[in-house]
């Protein structure tokens, strides 16, 4: 593989990670808007991370959790519904997160499919303020190859991967150490690159933040 080209300029400082780091309450959030296609993106002018997952995995309401809001980003059940790029602030502009839909995932109609597979492949591969995916998986299910392509894919084109079990709370403590380990081996990531949360029970959110801090760190050290 050729040398991979800087995506971004900006920084966070040093300072900022660190306390992002220590963090152990909410990020104050605020939804930025949302984008229908790529050239409906805000300008990319902020470091930003992007959520990843099947539907009904979490998303949302791990996004609601990070904020400490009910209704930042939506919660449903309806797999498959939303077909929007949404970004939210964090932190004044710090950074940005990002909502997308069940990318890699077969499960909408199959033109509508195609359409945001292609869209959304430009959007890892060439938006050069994107840092990194964090990539949800339910602690309950198993790791399929279509997770552990995906995964692959994503550190292939240079982006930073931390995986995030969601709704940990369906497990018993006890079960969490293993489960992580065994979701950590089929994604082929190391073991601190996979953290556990539930929203429901409001666990793991200084994890995550230390997660989310170490992307950043480790992707700006690269460049
Ligand atoms: P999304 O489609 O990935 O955005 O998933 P949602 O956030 O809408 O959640 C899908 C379903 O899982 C909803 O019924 C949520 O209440 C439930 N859910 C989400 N997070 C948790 C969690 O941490 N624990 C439990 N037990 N259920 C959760």
């Amino acid at each position: 593989m050729g040398e991979l080209q800087p995506r971004y300029p900006w920084m966070l400082t040093p300072d900022f990670l660190h306390a992002l780091m220590q963090r152990d309450i909410p990020l104050r959030m605020e939804f930025v808007q949302s984008a229908a296609t790529l050239s409906d993106l805000p300008e990319a002018n902020t470091l930003e991370l992007a959520f990843v997952g099947r539907s009904n995995v979490g998303k949302s309401s791990l996004l609601n959790f990070l904020a400490g809001q009910r209704q930042l980003a939506r919660v449903s059940s309806t797999p498959g519904r939303t077909q929007l790029i949404n970004y939210f602030s964090a932190e004044k502009d710090a950074f940005y997160l990002v909502d997308l839909p069940g990318y890699g995932y077969a499960l909408s109609p199959r033109e509508v499919q195609a359409h945001w597979e292609k869209e959304l492949s430009r959007y890892f591969k060439d938006r050069p303020s994107l840092v990194g995916v964090l990539f949800l998986v339910d602690a309950r299910r198993d790791v399929g190859e279509e997770d552990r392509a995906l995964c692959d894919w994503f550190q292939s084109i240079g982006l930073k991967v931390l995986a995030v079990q969601t709704k940990c709370d369906k497990l018993n403590k006890s079960q969490w150490g293993s489960r992580r380990n065994e979701q950590a081996v089929a994604l082929g990531l190391a073991r601190e690159n996979i953290i556990s949360t539930s929203s429901d029970k409001k666990l793991g959110l200084q994890a995550m933040f230390a997660g989310m801090a170490g992307l950043f760190t480790s992707a700006m050290s690269d460049h």
